[in-house]
Protein backbone atom coordinates (compact mmCIF):
# COMPACT_ATOMS: atom_id res chain seq x y z
CA UNK A 1 0.00 0.00 0.00
CA UNK A 2 1.18 3.54 -1.09
CA UNK A 3 2.29 5.36 2.50
CA UNK A 4 2.09 9.26 2.14
CA UNK A 5 4.86 11.17 4.38
CA UNK A 6 4.69 14.27 5.93
CA UNK A 7 7.15 16.18 7.69
CA UNK A 8 5.87 18.74 9.71
CA UNK A 9 7.19 20.98 13.15
CA UNK A 10 4.28 19.39 15.22
CA UNK A 11 1.64 16.50 15.45
CA UNK A 12 -1.17 17.22 18.04
CA UNK A 13 -3.12 14.25 19.07
CA UNK A 14 -6.73 15.35 19.43
CA UNK A 15 -9.23 18.22 18.71
CA UNK A 16 -10.78 18.89 21.51
CA UNK A 17 -10.01 22.11 24.18
CA UNK A 18 -6.55 21.11 24.63
CA UNK A 19 -5.63 20.55 21.18
CA UNK A 20 -7.67 23.69 19.70
CA UNK A 21 -5.65 26.06 22.42
CA UNK A 22 -2.49 24.17 21.56
CA UNK A 23 -3.20 24.55 17.64
CA UNK A 24 -4.33 28.39 18.10
CA UNK A 25 -1.47 29.57 19.09
CA UNK A 26 0.91 27.81 17.21
CA UNK A 27 -0.66 29.47 14.42
CA UNK A 28 -0.24 32.90 16.10
CA UNK A 29 3.71 32.31 15.87
CA UNK A 30 3.40 30.34 12.73
CA UNK A 31 4.54 27.11 13.12
CA UNK A 32 3.56 24.47 11.07
CA UNK A 33 1.84 21.65 13.03
CA UNK A 34 -0.83 18.26 12.39
CA UNK A 35 -3.97 17.44 14.33
CA UNK A 36 -4.95 14.65 13.76
CA UNK A 37 -8.29 13.57 15.37
CA UNK A 38 -10.21 10.26 15.54
CA UNK A 39 -14.03 11.57 16.16
CA UNK A 40 -15.33 13.42 13.06
CA UNK A 41 -16.97 17.29 14.22
CA UNK A 42 -19.20 17.94 15.47
CA UNK A 43 -18.95 15.47 18.04
CA UNK A 44 -20.28 15.19 21.96
CA UNK A 45 -17.81 14.83 25.21
CA UNK A 46 -19.39 13.72 28.18
CA UNK A 47 -19.05 16.91 30.68
CA UNK A 48 -20.95 19.69 33.01
CA UNK A 49 -20.87 22.65 30.24
CA UNK A 50 -19.98 24.86 32.51
CA UNK A 51 -17.06 27.07 31.44
CA UNK A 52 -15.25 29.27 33.80
CA UNK A 53 -13.37 32.83 33.26
CA UNK A 54 -10.24 30.78 32.14
CA UNK A 55 -12.04 29.52 29.54
CA UNK A 56 -12.92 32.79 28.06
CA UNK A 57 -9.58 34.11 29.01
CA UNK A 58 -7.93 31.86 26.53
CA UNK A 59 -10.13 32.75 23.87
CA UNK A 60 -9.84 36.20 24.41
CA UNK A 61 -6.07 35.91 23.97
CA UNK A 62 -6.52 33.59 20.86
CA UNK A 63 -8.94 36.24 19.42
CA UNK A 64 -10.74 38.69 21.02
CA UNK A 65 -13.44 38.37 18.27
CA UNK A 66 -14.03 35.22 18.87
CA UNK A 67 -15.02 35.64 22.45
CA UNK A 68 -17.15 38.60 21.22
CA UNK A 69 -18.83 36.00 19.30
CA UNK A 70 -19.47 33.79 21.84
CA UNK A 71 -20.54 36.60 24.44
CA UNK A 72 -22.95 37.70 21.53
CA UNK A 73 -24.96 34.54 20.89
CA UNK A 74 -26.99 33.31 24.04
CA UNK A 75 -28.56 31.47 22.00
CA UNK A 76 -25.48 28.84 22.09
CA UNK A 77 -23.69 30.34 24.96
CA UNK A 78 -25.62 31.10 28.21
CA UNK A 79 -23.81 33.89 30.40
CA UNK A 80 -23.42 32.69 34.06
CA UNK A 81 -23.07 34.90 36.49
CA UNK A 82 -22.50 32.85 40.07
CA UNK A 83 -23.13 29.50 41.81
CA UNK A 84 -25.35 28.17 44.80
CA UNK A 85 -23.49 26.12 46.91
CA UNK A 86 -26.36 23.56 48.61
CA UNK A 87 -24.80 22.17 51.66
CA UNK A 88 -24.69 18.98 53.14
CA UNK A 89 -27.90 20.05 55.39
CA UNK A 90 -29.75 21.64 52.36
CA UNK A 91 -29.01 24.97 53.08
CA UNK A 92 -28.23 27.11 49.68
CA UNK A 93 -26.07 29.98 49.63
CA UNK A 94 -26.02 32.09 46.27
CA UNK A 95 -22.41 33.18 45.58
CA UNK A 96 -21.84 35.94 42.68
CA UNK A 97 -19.45 36.00 40.57
CA UNK A 98 -19.14 39.53 40.54
CA UNK A 99 -20.63 41.28 43.30
CA UNK A 100 -20.26 44.93 41.97
CA UNK A 101 -21.65 43.98 38.69
CA UNK A 102 -22.79 47.21 36.38
CA UNK A 103 -23.89 46.93 33.04
CA UNK A 104 -21.26 46.82 31.32
CA UNK A 105 -19.88 43.76 33.25
CA UNK A 106 -19.60 40.88 31.08
CA UNK A 107 -20.41 37.56 32.50
CA UNK A 108 -17.47 35.86 33.98
CA UNK A 109 -18.66 32.34 32.82
CA UNK A 110 -21.13 30.75 30.22
CA UNK A 111 -22.51 27.39 30.04
CA UNK A 112 -22.83 25.77 26.43
CA UNK A 113 -23.13 22.26 25.34
CA UNK A 114 -20.05 20.52 24.13
CA UNK A 115 -21.21 19.45 20.90
CA UNK A 116 -21.46 23.29 20.65
CA UNK A 117 -18.30 24.80 22.33
CA UNK A 118 -15.91 22.03 20.94
CA UNK A 119 -17.09 22.48 17.09
CA UNK A 120 -16.99 26.21 17.87
CA UNK A 121 -13.10 25.91 18.90
CA UNK A 122 -12.78 23.30 16.09
CA UNK A 123 -13.84 25.63 13.30
CA UNK A 124 -11.07 28.39 14.41
CA UNK A 125 -8.29 26.10 13.67
CA UNK A 126 -8.27 25.65 10.08
CA UNK A 127 -4.98 28.16 9.47
CA UNK A 128 -2.22 27.97 6.57
CA UNK A 129 -0.43 26.41 9.28
CA UNK A 130 -2.48 23.93 10.45
CA UNK A 131 -3.40 20.58 8.94
CA UNK A 132 -6.39 18.43 10.14
CA UNK A 133 -7.36 15.12 9.43
CA UNK A 134 -10.79 13.81 11.74
CA UNK A 135 -12.11 10.76 11.64
CA UNK A 136 -8.49 9.13 11.67
CA UNK A 137 -7.08 6.26 13.59
CA UNK A 138 -3.68 6.34 15.47
CA UNK A 139 -2.20 3.19 14.71
CA UNK A 140 1.66 3.29 15.88
CA UNK A 141 3.67 6.28 17.89
CA UNK A 142 7.66 5.56 17.11
CA UNK A 143 10.26 7.97 18.10
CA UNK A 144 13.97 7.88 17.55
CA UNK A 145 16.74 10.24 16.77
CA UNK A 146 14.88 13.31 18.05
CA UNK A 147 11.78 12.62 15.81
CA UNK A 148 8.18 11.25 16.43
CA UNK A 149 6.79 9.23 13.89
CA UNK A 150 2.79 8.61 13.83
CA UNK A 151 1.06 5.98 11.22
CA UNK A 152 -2.38 6.48 11.07
CA UNK A 153 -5.07 6.14 8.59
CA UNK A 154 -7.03 8.67 7.00
CA UNK A 155 -10.01 7.89 4.50
CA UNK A 156 -8.33 4.74 3.63
CA UNK A 157 -5.01 6.42 3.02
CA UNK A 158 -2.10 5.37 5.04
CA UNK A 159 -0.17 8.39 6.69
CA UNK A 160 3.54 8.53 8.30
CA UNK A 161 3.73 11.61 9.99
CA UNK A 162 6.96 12.48 11.52
CA UNK A 163 8.19 15.51 13.79
CA UNK A 164 10.34 16.49 16.21
CA UNK A 165 7.58 16.61 19.35
CA UNK A 166 4.39 15.21 19.59
CA UNK A 167 1.63 16.66 21.64
CA UNK A 168 -0.83 14.07 23.55
CA UNK A 169 -4.39 16.78 23.73
CA UNK A 170 -5.94 12.93 23.77
CA UNK A 171 -8.36 13.09 27.06
CA UNK A 172 -8.53 10.75 29.51
CA UNK A 173 -7.54 7.84 27.84
CA UNK A 174 -4.60 9.26 26.24
CA UNK A 175 -2.69 6.99 23.58
CA UNK A 176 0.56 10.06 23.93
CA UNK A 177 0.39 9.64 27.70
CA UNK A 178 -0.03 5.59 28.24
CA UNK A 179 3.17 5.43 25.35
CA UNK A 180 5.48 7.56 27.22
CA UNK A 181 4.27 7.99 30.99
CA UNK A 182 3.11 4.69 31.71
CA UNK A 183 5.57 3.01 34.21
CA UNK A 184 6.94 6.64 35.64
CA UNK A 185 3.81 8.48 37.31
CA UNK A 186 2.20 7.84 40.37
CA UNK A 187 -1.57 6.39 39.76
CA UNK A 188 -3.94 9.05 38.89
CA UNK A 189 -6.80 10.53 41.14
CA UNK A 190 -9.55 9.64 39.36
CA UNK A 191 -13.13 11.19 39.37
CA UNK A 192 -15.96 9.51 37.95
CA UNK A 193 -19.01 11.71 36.37
CA UNK A 194 -22.25 10.96 34.88
CA UNK A 195 -24.17 13.72 32.55
CA UNK A 196 -28.00 13.87 32.12
CA UNK A 197 -29.38 16.41 29.76
CA UNK A 198 -33.20 18.35 30.93
CA UNK A 199 -35.54 19.90 29.85
CA UNK A 200 -37.95 21.83 32.28
CA UNK A 201 -36.56 21.57 35.39
CA UNK A 202 -37.90 24.29 37.42
CA UNK A 203 -36.47 27.12 39.96
CA UNK A 204 -33.00 27.96 38.37
CA UNK A 205 -31.55 30.89 39.33
CA UNK A 206 -32.52 34.09 36.96
CA UNK A 207 -29.19 34.70 36.18
CA UNK A 208 -28.15 31.48 35.53
CA UNK A 209 -26.04 30.36 38.29
CA UNK A 210 -24.84 26.94 38.16
CA UNK A 211 -25.66 24.77 41.28
CA UNK A 212 -23.80 22.31 43.21
CA UNK A 213 -25.29 20.26 45.83
CA UNK A 214 -22.48 18.72 48.15
CA UNK A 215 -25.43 15.45 48.84
CA UNK A 216 -24.13 13.97 52.30
CA UNK A 217 -23.79 10.52 50.07
CA UNK A 218 -21.51 11.92 47.62
CA UNK A 219 -19.59 14.06 49.41
CA UNK A 220 -16.73 15.04 48.42
CA UNK A 221 -17.62 15.06 45.24
CA UNK A 222 -21.70 16.50 44.47
CA UNK A 223 -24.60 16.89 42.08
CA UNK A 224 -24.58 20.07 39.46
CA UNK A 225 -27.30 21.24 38.00
CA UNK A 226 -26.24 23.30 35.24
CA UNK A 227 -28.95 25.72 32.86
CA UNK A 228 -28.27 25.33 29.67
CA UNK A 229 -29.39 27.67 26.20
CA UNK A 230 -33.13 27.16 25.45
CA UNK A 231 -34.55 26.16 28.86
CA UNK A 232 -32.15 22.40 28.96
CA UNK A 233 -29.80 21.88 31.77
CA UNK A 234 -27.09 19.49 32.13
CA UNK A 235 -27.54 17.51 35.25
CA UNK A 236 -24.95 15.33 36.76
CA UNK A 237 -23.16 13.47 39.66
CA UNK A 238 -19.36 13.41 39.99
CA UNK A 239 -17.77 11.56 42.85
CA UNK A 240 -14.19 9.71 43.46
CA UNK A 241 -13.29 6.79 42.21
CA UNK A 242 -12.11 5.26 45.40
CA UNK A 243 -15.35 6.08 46.82
CA UNK A 244 -17.75 4.38 44.75
CA UNK A 245 -15.26 1.15 45.19
CA UNK A 246 -15.20 1.84 48.72
CA UNK A 247 -19.21 2.02 49.52
CA UNK A 248 -19.68 -0.10 46.18
CA UNK A 249 -22.22 3.14 44.73
CA UNK A 250 -24.36 2.40 41.39
CA UNK A 251 -23.80 5.99 40.64
CA UNK A 252 -26.55 6.21 37.86
CA UNK A 253 -28.99 5.13 40.75
CA UNK A 254 -27.99 7.18 43.23
CA UNK A 255 -28.52 10.48 41.01
CA UNK A 256 -31.64 9.27 39.95
CA UNK A 257 -32.41 8.68 43.38
CA UNK A 258 -31.72 12.39 44.63
CA UNK A 259 -33.62 13.81 41.59
CA UNK A 260 -36.60 11.81 42.39
CA UNK A 261 -36.79 11.84 46.69
CA UNK A 262 -34.21 14.71 47.70
CA UNK A 263 -36.76 17.32 48.97
CA UNK A 264 -34.86 20.03 47.73
CA UNK A 265 -33.92 18.43 44.36
CA UNK A 266 -37.08 16.30 43.44
CA UNK A 267 -39.98 19.04 42.86
CA UNK A 268 -38.14 20.89 40.87
CA UNK A 269 -37.97 17.76 38.67
CA UNK A 270 -41.57 17.20 39.05
CA UNK A 271 -41.96 18.01 34.90
CA UNK A 272 -38.52 17.74 33.63
CA UNK A 273 -37.89 15.24 31.11
CA UNK A 274 -34.76 13.36 30.38
CA UNK A 275 -33.53 14.58 26.83
CA UNK A 276 -30.69 11.78 25.72
CA UNK A 277 -29.28 8.96 27.35
CA UNK A 278 -27.33 9.56 30.74
CA UNK A 279 -23.70 9.10 29.92
CA UNK A 280 -20.25 8.44 31.85
CA UNK A 281 -16.52 9.54 31.55
CA UNK A 282 -13.51 9.90 34.08
CA UNK A 283 -12.41 12.75 35.13
CA UNK A 284 -8.43 12.65 35.56
CA UNK A 285 -7.64 15.35 38.73
CA UNK A 286 -4.62 17.19 39.16
CA UNK A 287 -4.05 16.13 42.88
CA UNK A 288 -0.46 16.20 42.68
CA UNK A 289 3.08 17.45 40.32
CA UNK A 290 2.99 15.10 37.53
CA UNK A 291 5.04 15.03 34.98
CA UNK A 292 4.00 16.37 32.09
CA UNK A 293 6.24 16.02 29.03
CA UNK A 294 9.47 14.32 28.55
CA UNK A 295 12.00 14.04 25.43
CA UNK A 296 10.17 15.17 22.26
CA UNK A 297 6.26 14.80 23.94
CA UNK A 298 4.56 17.37 25.65
CA UNK A 299 1.29 16.30 27.62
CA UNK A 300 -2.00 18.91 27.88
CA UNK A 301 -5.51 19.02 29.30
CA UNK A 302 -7.06 15.11 30.51
CA UNK A 303 -3.94 13.90 29.01
CA UNK A 304 -1.95 15.80 31.36
CA UNK A 305 -4.09 15.36 34.66
CA UNK A 306 -5.38 18.78 34.82
CA UNK A 307 -8.80 19.18 36.11
CA UNK A 308 -9.30 20.96 38.96
CA UNK A 309 -9.89 18.49 42.04
CA UNK A 310 -12.52 20.89 43.76
CA UNK A 311 -14.58 22.04 40.85
CA UNK A 312 -14.12 19.09 38.07
CA UNK A 313 -13.11 22.28 36.06
CA UNK A 314 -10.89 21.27 32.65
CA UNK A 315 -11.68 22.90 29.78
CA UNK A 316 -9.98 26.28 31.12
CA UNK A 317 -6.85 23.98 32.11
CA UNK A 318 -7.36 22.13 28.69
CA UNK A 319 -6.92 25.52 26.78
CA UNK A 320 -4.65 27.21 29.36
CA UNK A 321 -1.82 24.40 28.92
CA UNK A 322 -2.78 24.30 25.12
CA UNK A 323 -1.60 27.39 25.16
CA UNK A 324 1.31 27.09 27.43
CA UNK A 325 2.64 24.21 24.94
CA UNK A 326 2.40 25.71 22.15
CA UNK A 327 4.85 28.77 24.09
CA UNK A 328 7.13 26.46 25.36
CA UNK A 329 7.20 24.76 21.43
CA UNK A 330 8.44 28.01 20.26
CA UNK A 331 11.36 28.28 22.78
CA UNK A 332 12.08 24.83 22.19
CA UNK A 333 12.00 25.18 18.10
CA UNK A 334 14.34 28.29 18.47
CA UNK A 335 16.93 26.20 20.97
CA UNK A 336 16.47 23.32 18.48
CA UNK A 337 15.98 21.56 21.31
CA UNK A 338 12.82 18.90 22.59
CA UNK A 339 15.26 17.26 25.16
CA UNK A 340 13.26 16.13 28.32
CA UNK A 341 15.38 18.81 30.35
CA UNK A 342 14.44 21.69 28.71
CA UNK A 343 10.33 20.86 28.11
CA UNK A 344 10.39 20.45 31.93
CA UNK A 345 12.36 23.92 32.44
CA UNK A 346 9.96 25.43 29.01
CA UNK A 347 6.18 23.81 30.22
CA UNK A 348 6.05 21.53 33.06
CA UNK A 349 7.59 24.30 35.61
CA UNK A 350 5.63 27.29 33.62
CA UNK A 351 2.30 24.88 34.21
CA UNK A 352 3.14 24.30 37.69
CA UNK A 353 4.06 28.16 38.23
CA UNK A 354 0.93 29.68 36.78
CA UNK A 355 -1.78 26.98 37.30
CA UNK A 356 0.21 25.08 40.50
CA UNK A 357 -1.07 27.19 43.80
CA UNK A 358 -4.58 27.25 42.94
CA UNK A 359 -4.87 23.49 41.96
CA UNK A 360 -2.91 22.67 45.34
CA UNK A 361 -5.96 24.95 47.29
CA UNK A 362 -8.28 22.98 45.29
CA UNK A 363 -7.13 20.08 45.96
CA UNK A 364 -7.25 20.70 49.93
CA UNK A 365 -10.42 21.82 49.38
CA UNK A 366 -11.52 18.60 47.84
CA UNK A 367 -10.09 16.47 50.70
CA UNK A 368 -12.42 19.40 53.28
CA UNK A 369 -15.53 18.30 51.45
CA UNK A 370 -14.98 15.28 53.13
CA UNK A 371 -16.48 16.86 56.49
CA UNK A 372 -20.27 17.53 55.69
CA UNK A 373 -20.23 19.16 59.08
CA UNK A 374 -17.45 21.60 57.96
CA UNK A 375 -19.49 22.65 55.27
CA UNK A 376 -22.64 23.12 56.50
CA UNK A 377 -20.56 25.68 59.45
CA UNK A 378 -19.60 27.72 56.70
CA UNK A 379 -23.00 27.89 54.64
CA UNK A 380 -24.98 28.51 57.84
CA UNK A 381 -22.93 31.13 58.99
CA UNK A 382 -22.20 32.88 55.17
CA UNK A 383 -26.08 32.33 55.30
CA UNK A 384 -26.30 34.89 57.76
CA UNK A 385 -23.08 37.31 57.14
CA UNK A 386 -23.21 39.34 53.97
CA UNK A 387 -19.37 39.92 54.80
CA UNK A 388 -18.62 36.68 54.83
CA UNK A 389 -21.04 35.52 51.58
CA UNK A 390 -19.04 38.82 50.23
CA UNK A 391 -15.37 36.99 50.78
CA UNK A 392 -16.41 33.49 49.74
CA UNK A 393 -17.72 35.39 46.22
CA UNK A 394 -14.43 37.21 45.96
CA UNK A 395 -12.60 33.99 46.66
CA UNK A 396 -13.28 32.92 42.65
CA UNK A 397 -11.19 35.67 41.52
CA UNK A 398 -8.45 36.30 44.37
CA UNK A 399 -6.55 33.34 45.22
CA UNK A 400 -4.70 34.38 48.10
CA UNK A 401 -8.42 34.46 49.78
CA UNK A 402 -8.94 31.36 48.20
CA UNK A 403 -6.35 29.93 49.79
CA UNK A 404 -7.56 31.06 53.30
CA UNK A 405 -10.27 27.97 52.94
CA UNK A 406 -7.90 25.73 53.44
CA UNK A 407 -6.61 26.85 56.60
CA UNK A 408 -8.12 26.16 60.38
CA UNK A 409 -7.33 29.66 60.80
CA UNK A 410 -10.49 31.12 58.59
CA UNK A 411 -12.89 28.57 60.30
CA UNK A 412 -11.82 29.81 64.02
CA UNK A 413 -12.16 33.47 62.40
CA UNK A 414 -15.96 32.41 61.15
CA UNK A 415 -16.69 30.98 64.65
CA UNK A 416 -15.98 33.99 66.48
CA UNK A 417 -17.29 36.06 63.74
CA UNK A 418 -14.30 37.96 63.57
C1 LIG B 1 -18.92 14.15 33.81
C2 LIG B 1 -17.95 15.26 33.56
C3 LIG B 1 -18.31 16.57 33.82
C4 LIG B 1 -17.42 17.62 33.58
N1 LIG B 1 -17.83 18.91 33.77
C5 LIG B 1 -17.01 19.93 33.45
C6 LIG B 1 -17.48 21.27 33.50
O1 LIG B 1 -18.65 21.56 33.77
N2 LIG B 1 -16.60 22.26 33.21
C7 LIG B 1 -15.31 22.00 32.86
O2 LIG B 1 -14.54 22.94 32.62
N3 LIG B 1 -14.85 20.72 32.76
C8 LIG B 1 -15.67 19.68 33.02
N4 LIG B 1 -15.24 18.40 32.88
C9 LIG B 1 -13.86 18.15 32.42
C10 LIG B 1 -13.74 18.40 30.93
O3 LIG B 1 -14.73 17.68 30.23
C11 LIG B 1 -12.35 17.96 30.42
O4 LIG B 1 -11.39 18.42 31.33
C12 LIG B 1 -12.03 18.52 29.04
O5 LIG B 1 -12.86 17.95 28.07
C13 LIG B 1 -10.57 18.25 28.68
O6 LIG B 1 -10.30 18.64 27.36
P1 LIG B 1 -9.21 17.85 26.50
O7 LIG B 1 -9.11 18.57 25.21
O8 LIG B 1 -8.01 17.61 27.31
O9 LIG B 1 -9.85 16.40 26.26
P2 LIG B 1 -11.17 16.00 25.46
O10 LIG B 1 -12.18 17.05 25.54
O11 LIG B 1 -11.52 14.64 25.94
O12 LIG B 1 -10.67 15.92 23.95
C14 LIG B 1 -9.79 14.90 23.53
C15 LIG B 1 -9.93 14.71 22.04
O13 LIG B 1 -8.98 13.75 21.61
C16 LIG B 1 -9.60 12.84 20.73
N5 LIG B 1 -8.85 11.56 20.81
C17 LIG B 1 -8.79 10.70 21.84
N6 LIG B 1 -7.99 9.66 21.54
C18 LIG B 1 -7.53 9.88 20.29
C19 LIG B 1 -6.67 9.16 19.41
N7 LIG B 1 -6.11 8.00 19.77
N8 LIG B 1 -6.41 9.66 18.19
C20 LIG B 1 -6.97 10.85 17.81
N9 LIG B 1 -7.80 11.57 18.58
C21 LIG B 1 -8.07 11.09 19.81
C22 LIG B 1 -11.02 12.72 21.24
O14 LIG B 1 -11.89 12.25 20.24
C23 LIG B 1 -11.30 14.17 21.66
O15 LIG B 1 -11.84 14.92 20.60
C24 LIG B 1 -16.11 17.33 33.10
C25 LIG B 1 -15.75 16.01 32.84
C26 LIG B 1 -16.66 14.99 33.04
C27 LIG B 1 -16.27 13.58 32.72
Amino acid sequence: MDIRKIQTSVIIIGAGPAGAGTSFFLTKEGIPHVVIEKEVFPRDKVCGDACSGKTALVINRANPEWLAEILGNEQSFLPSWGITFVAPNGKALDIPFSPNRTKETKAPGFTTPRLILDNFLFNKMPSPYCTIYQGASVAIINDSDGSVTVQMMHEGVQYEISAPVIVGADGDKSMVRKKYLNEHTAPKTYAVGLRAYYEGVSGLHNDNFIELHFLPEMLPGYLWIFPLPNGMANVGVGILSERIREKKINLREQMLYAIKNNPQIAPRFANAKLADKIQGWGLPLAMERQPLSGNNFILTGDAACLIDPFSGEGIGNALYSGMLAAMAIKEAKTANDFSAAFLKKAYDDVVYKRLGEELKISATLQRLCKYPWLFNFVVNKAYKSPSLRNTISCMFTDMDLRDQLSKPSFYLKILFNK
